[in-house]
């Protein structure tokens, strides 16, 4: 279970997040939704330990990750875009983390297949990722991201690179999919719908702060 309590992060005299306190549950996905600057990806990112916050805290399971750096906090994180390997192909990208883990060739191969075929892109191993279209280099950058099976995965804006058609169908897929593996997940949007089709909760986010956290049906949908 992840947990967030009183957390505020600064930049300088900027106050980006205050007073957040938010719980995760284990197999929990949540969106934080809110317009352009409200300081979502600022959250997530200190969620991930790429910034330090300013106050509270992060915590897994009850202990304080605030000495565990990103890499060791056993989270897996997808951003808006630039994100992949050009020069691997699509195997080499998914399998990037378990090499780190030091999994076995073998076992390696099995779960590139495996989540290939999760994210609809089954015999693509030996595809460049520069010639996939941008809704096919987002699966890689899922499947690489589920690859190591963190214990939560952060995505920032996982889909808003993509057209309005794709991000729908993208969306329902990657629900289909976080619920398939049981992924708990923090998924930052500025998209209503996205928000809605993908999370269990909505929190909504304004200036800095959470304004209110609820399931899709009990949250309002502003302008
Ligand atoms: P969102 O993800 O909701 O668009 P951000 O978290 O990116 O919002 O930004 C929140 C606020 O923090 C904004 O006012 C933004 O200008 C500011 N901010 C974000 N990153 C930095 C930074 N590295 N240095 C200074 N200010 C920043
Ligand atoms: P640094 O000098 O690199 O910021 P720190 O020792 O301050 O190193 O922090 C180690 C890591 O933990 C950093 O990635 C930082 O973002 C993160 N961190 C620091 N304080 C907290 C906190 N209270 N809660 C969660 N993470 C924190």
């Amino acid at each position: 279970m992840l947990e967030m309590t009183g957390l505020g992060v600064r930049y300088g005299d900027v106050t980006a997040v205050s007073d957040v306190d938010l719980t995760i549950g284990d197999g929990e996905v949540v969106a934080l939704l809110g317009p352009s600057g409200c300081g979502k990806s600022t959250l997530l990112r200190a969620v991930a330990g790429l910034e330090r916050p300013s106050a509270g805290a992060v915590s897994w399971d009850g202990a304080d990750l605030a000495g565990t750096p990103v890499h060791r906090r056993g989270f897996g994180l997808v951003f808006q875009d630039g994100q992949l390997f050009p020069h691997r192909d699509v195997a080499g990208n998914v399998a990037f983390g378990l090499r780190m883990l030091r999994v076995e060739r073998e076992e390696r191969a099995k779960r590139v297949t495996r989540l290939l075929e999760l994210v609809g892109l089954a015999g693509y191993e030996r595809r460049r990722v520069t010639e996939l279209s941008g809704g096919e280099q987002q699966r890689v950058a899922l499947a690489r991201a589920l690859a190591p099976e963190p214990r939560l995965l952060l995505l920032d804006e996982p889909l808003s690179a993509l057209d309005r058609a794709l991000r729908e169908q993208l969306a329902l897929d990657l629900a289909r999919l976080l619920r398939e593996t049981g992924t708990t997940a923090l998924v930052v949007t500025h998209d209503h719908d996205e928000a809605f089709t993908l999370a269990d909760r909505v929190a909504v986010m304004r200036t800095g702060r959470i304004r209110q956290v609820g399931p899709p049906s009990q949250v309002w949908r502003e302008p």
